[in-house]
């Protein structure tokens, strides 16, 4: 079979197990399978397969028909302009939480300690310390699946960062940090029950947020204060309905909230500066 062949097969394939976005995906399998440039394949649809270059394409046509994520299958994704190893245990990291990491960085200047709290593959915490040097980062996890994959990720991106095993601020205990980031678990329990195929790939720790999905907001916005600087900030991901509900868990335990909207105009990150006057309350 030709490339070109093999690819309207799969992509044939892909669409009847429901798969959004098909051929786009069956071409990227491809283009893993025979490491080549997705785009080389299109230009050299000619091409014949070998038997095992049908057979492993096939092997990952079927996974990808059972609806794992692309990004598992492949093992890697892009996160502001780096590649992050991805597998079973970590959330895959999206492109909205580049919004957030951008905001991290307008606010940084060299020498400043920041954490993130719940780093998962470890796309905030590397790419923060590759974009913003000098800055001292620490990343934590309750998981060690995902400690694992986000140290593998900081070498692979020749980022300096800490990382610890640790419950939200556990482990940290006295520590303070200049900005505190976290893309929490913020699902809640009505669309727990309602998600994509692809997602409930992924690990519910990195997903549900309890009931209301707001467990992980009020849990580190309580503890946050203790582990902020002095005119220090905490920014979080925030699903879409959120805002208000963060905002005011920021207002009453750091300071004045802001918000920030993703580029599908949905509400992505709240933060907040912490206030003189909240400093005991934490
Ligand atoms: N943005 C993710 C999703 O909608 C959720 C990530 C999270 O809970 N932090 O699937």
């Amino acid at each position: 079979m030709t490339a070109r062949e093999a690819l309207r097969a799969a992509g044939a394939r892909l669409a009847d197990a429901g798969v959004p976005n098909a051929a786009h995906d069956a071409s990227l399998l491809l283009a893993h399978v025979l490491h080549e440039d997705a785009l080389m394949l299109r230009v050299r649809g000619e091409r014949a397969l070998t038997a095992q270059e049908q057979a492993a394409f096939d092997a990952l046509v079927d996974r990808r028909a059972a609806r794992e994520p692309l990004q598992y299958i492949v093992g890697e994704t892009g996160f502001m302009g780096l590649t992050f190893a991805v597998r079973s245990g970590v959330l895959i990291p999206r492109p909205d939480t580049e919004i957030l990491c951008e905001e991290a960085l307008r606010r940084l200047a060299p020498g400043m300690r920041v954490l993130d709290i719940g780093t998962g593959s470890g796309a905030l915490a590397v790419s923060i310390a590759r974009h913003a040097p000098g800055c001292d980062v620490t990343a934590v996890d309750v998981s060690e699946t995902a400690l694992a994959v986000a140290r593998e990720n900081a070498q692979r991106n020749g980022a300096t960062v800490r990382f610890e095993k640790s419950d939200c601020f556990q482990a940290l205990s006295g520590e303070t940090f200049d900005l505190i980031v976290s893309n929490p678990p913020y699902i809640d329990g009505e669309e727990m029950a309602q998600l994509m195929p692809e997602v409930r790939f992924e690990p519910e720790l990195a997903l549900s947020g309890g009931g209301d999905g707001l467990d992980f907001y009020r849990r580190i916005s309580r503890e946050a204060g203790a582990h902020l600087s002095e005119g220090g900030a905490l920014l979080f991901e925030i699903g879409w309905k959120q805002k208000d509900a963060v905002s005011a868990l920021l207002s009453a335990h750091i300071g004045a909230p802001f918000a920030m909207k993703d580029y599908g105009g949905n509400w992505r990150v709240v933060g907040a500066v912490k206030e003189r006057e909240h400093a005991s309350q934490a």
